[in-house]
């Protein structure tokens, strides 16, 4: 196996994210001879898991400058690095901080970048890249003769390292001057943690469709009532939240609307494909466009009152034909 470096970014508390983590277990799995660089504030805790991991190189850019994210300075760290590991490839985890700044530094280098990366084999001493393409509908296996080749990993595909640091580590550090920024980081604004409705680590995606904001049997529309079901069907399994697109469109057109519904919640051919263990469907018909999305879903349940919706042709193995309001308001009821 050729020559691999593996490319991660610290957190601002120095520690090695999920992320970074699966890609070390992707790295080692290569089984080629492995350089971990570390780029960020401070590395030095990064640097003692990468030795009890096995690296026999570990190199490093930090310092102030390279706490932020940041193209200029992410570029120039990671370009710093690969020239100073000479490695044929480069693995990265596809966190937004590296898709942004390594197709620049692959460029850099004369080199190659194949991004979304969902499996690494080794054949004929070689990467051999799984990814998908075509909104997740085929699948393809891919090798470059190109050098370096920089892979971005996406993230949930395999397990995260996992293991003590070591006690000390040998830590290669690479003097990298800051390029001129035009960017300064002044703070973070972030929505509260129980804000957040996409939740990429929980076990369950709640998905809500157009349903919900519809006329109900008694002719009425029950906005205030779907949203405290859904939100406290959220809060109480700590569930992702994925939308169909008639529902995201409806919340951007000002209709009635459940205010916390986003076109990043969307799921489907023009929206996300999450990679949740088990997804519940809620006033989501199923159609085509919109279960592609599911296809790292392995286990679906869905709630619709009408029992030929699409979700009942083969595409969730278990259909309730239910009202969902009274389902999630016991669903509701038990997780309390
Ligand atoms: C090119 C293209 C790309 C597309 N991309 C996407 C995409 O990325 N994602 C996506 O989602 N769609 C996508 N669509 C649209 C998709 O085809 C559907 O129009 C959309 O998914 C329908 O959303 P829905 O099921 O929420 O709404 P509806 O079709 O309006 O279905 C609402 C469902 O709620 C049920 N319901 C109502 N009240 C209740 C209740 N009380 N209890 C239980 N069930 C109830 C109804 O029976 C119905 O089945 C795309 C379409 C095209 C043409």
């Amino acid at each position: 196996m050729e020559s691999t470096l593996l490319l991660v970014h610290t957190e601002a508390d120095g520690a090695l994210a999920k992320p970074a983590l699966e890609a070390l277990t992707s790295a080692l799995a290569l089984g080629g001879e492995l350089t971990v660089g570390l780029v960020g504030g401070a590395v030095e805790a990064a640097a003692r898991i990468a030795a009890a991991a096995g690296a026999l190189r570990i190199l490093a850019v930090s310092g102030d400058e390279f706490t932020q994210p940041r193209y200029a300075t992410d570029a120039a760290a990671a370009e710093a690095i690969a020239r100073a590991a000479g490695a044929a490839i480069v693995l990265a985890p596809a966190t937004a901080r590296w898709s942004r700044a390594l197709p620049g530094a692959a460029y850099r280098l004369g080199g190659r970048i194949d991004t979304h990366a969902t499996g690494l084999a080794v054949r004929d001493g070689a990467p051999a890249v799984t990814r998908w393409f075509y909104r997740q509908r085929m699948e393809a296996v891919l090798t470059r003769t190109a050098r370096p080749w920089f892979v971005l990993l996406d993230v949930g595909c395999v397990t995260p390292w996992e293991g003590a640091p070591a006690a000390s580590a040998q830590l290669e550090t690479i003097a990298v001057a800051a390029p001129e920024s035009r960017t300064t980081v002044t703070g973070v604004q972030a929505p509260k943690a129980d804000e957040q409705t996409i939740r990429p680590d929980a076990k369950l995606l709640f998905v809500a469709g157009a349903g919900w904001t519809k006329k109900q049997p008694d002719g009425a529309v029950h906005i205030e009532e779907a949203q405290q079901l859904i939100l406290g069907a959220l809060r109480g399994a700590q569930a992702s939240l994925g939308g169909s697109k008639s529902l995201v469109d409806s919340t951007g057109e000002g209709e009635a609307v459940l205010p916390f519904m986003t076109h990043l919640n969307q799921v489907g051919q023009t929206g996300s494909t999450p990679r949740h263990q088990k997804g519940l469907s809620t006033c989501c018909h199923g159609e085509e466009p919109h279960v592609v999305g599911w296809r790292f879903v392995t286990e679906r349940r869905a709630v619709n009152l009408d029992a030929n919706c699409g979700w009942a042709r083969g595409k969730a193995d278990v259909v309730y034909v239910a009202d969902a309001f009274a389902v999630v308001r016991e669903l509701n009821r038990l997780l309390a």
